[in-house]
């Protein structure tokens, strides 16, 4: 570790993404200094359809903002990023990109991470948001620190609403055939246009019969998850599978968005993965959003619960918990939280297992 840090806040947040924003933001309400670490320049992350509350922003950080500053209702992961992003910098919470955590750990009165490029962070306490493949967890559960292959995936795709010659209904649908879930979902247009024809349309299309490529590409080893498929790593072969698939299995207007995807190549092969919590909290360092819990897409919570972390994780690092015993304050956010996020875990696998069964 380096001498001295490059910088010393109240919290030193790892990971940039939904869960780290919303941690932030929810923190920023007792005027706390606040630094985000994000490994990635790369923000348009695309996949999931989040249900996003009337006045999240003003339940996180307890301030009024802006209508519309965060739009509500099933937004897409880029728009919902955006307001969230702009909230956090004008809560003047600093977001460093390129900043890529190694290694986490702690000292007497401080936790502190360090990036790949040599660079230390130091924190009064540290929040590990770092996704599923957290590196702050193996500090918290150094006995069981990866989350794993629920075998099965999600293909997912998005289509501009004016490129098919259908229409589509208002409402996110949920469909089954054979072996197949499909999640259909409209999304409000890249310019925030909630016109119909202005709009995309989103789909997830859960399928375990997949798993040999997600292996030879080497997606997934073991029961580890690497990244997700892209469209280079798929062969024209599986295209045109997918292809009858879909004309076998979806409906119209549904299949029309895949078939247009599938035209296009545009289409991800992201496994599913699940994190069942022992713990959230070890010392000075605590767990929010994927890092702590991870539950199948099917479910449609983790923003949710992520959002709930935070809210919960404000309520119990205040001012004073912070200068007098930081490590009691996060003890009192994991018996608060964890019941619940193992009670969602659980029944996310749940929900896994009867897909895999009822596929197989
Ligand atoms: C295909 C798919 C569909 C989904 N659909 C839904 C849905 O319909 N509804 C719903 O509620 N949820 C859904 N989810 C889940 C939801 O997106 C997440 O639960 C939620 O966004 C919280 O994510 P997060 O911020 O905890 O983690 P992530 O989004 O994974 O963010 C982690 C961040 O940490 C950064 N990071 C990781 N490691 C490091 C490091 N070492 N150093 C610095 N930075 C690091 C990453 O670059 C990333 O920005 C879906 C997920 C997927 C994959």
């Amino acid at each position: 570790m380096s001498a001295s840090p490059e910088r010393m806040s109240d919290i030193l947040i790892v990971g940039g993404s939904l869960a780290g924003l919303m941690t932030g933001l929810a923190l920023s309400r007792h005027g706390f200094s606040i630094t985000l670490l994000e490994r990635s320049t790369d923000t348009d992350r695309t996949g999931a359809a989040l249900q996003v509350g009337y006045g999240l922003l003003e339940q996180l950080t307890g301030r009024p903002h802006a209508t519309g500053a965060l739009a509500t209702g099933v937004q897409a992961w880029q728009s919902v990023y955006r307001g969230l992003r702009a909230a956090a910098d004008g809560a003047g919470i600093v977001v460093l990109q390129n900043a890529c955590v190694e290694a986490t750990g702690e000292a007497e009165d401080r936790a502190w991470a360090r990036t790949a490029d040599g660079r230390r962070f130091d924190g009064k306490v540290l929040v590990g948001a770092d996704g599923y493949q957290s590196v702050v967890r193996r500090q918290v559960s150094p006995e069981r620190p990866d989350a794993v292959f629920a075998e099965y995936l999600a293909w997912v795709g998005f289509a501009e609403e004016s490129a098919l010659s259908v229409r589509y209904p208002p409402n996110l649908e949920f469909l089954e055939s054979g072996p197949y879930v499909l999640l259909g979902f409209p999304l409000t247009a890249a310019d925030g246009s909630p016109e119909r024809g202005h709009r995309r349309v989103g789909w997830g299309w859960y399928d375990a019969g997949h798993n040999a490529i997600l292996r030879s590409t080497g997606a997934v080893e073991g029961p580890l998850v690497r990244h997700s498929l892209r469209p280079n790593d798929m062969p024209d072969a599986l295209f045109d599978e997918l292809a009858a698939l879909a004309r076998r299995h979806w409906p119209s207007p549904w299949r029309d968005a895949i078939l247009e995807c599938i035209a296009r190549k545009a289409v991800l092969g992201t496994p599913v993965v699940e994190y069942y919590p022992d713990r959230l909290v070890a010392g000075r360092m605590c767990l929010v959003g994927d890092a702590a819990h991870v539950c199948t897409p099917m479910t449609g919570n983790g923003f949710a619960t992520a959002a709930q972390d935070a809210l919960t994780l404000a309520r119990c690092l205040d001012p004073a918990a912070l200068r007098t015993d930081p490590n009691a304050a996060l003890m009192r956010y994991e018996a608060s939280r964890l019941p619940e996020v193992r009670r969602l875990a659980r029944s996310g696998q749940q929900i896994s297992q009867n897909f895999v069964r009822s596929a197989g």
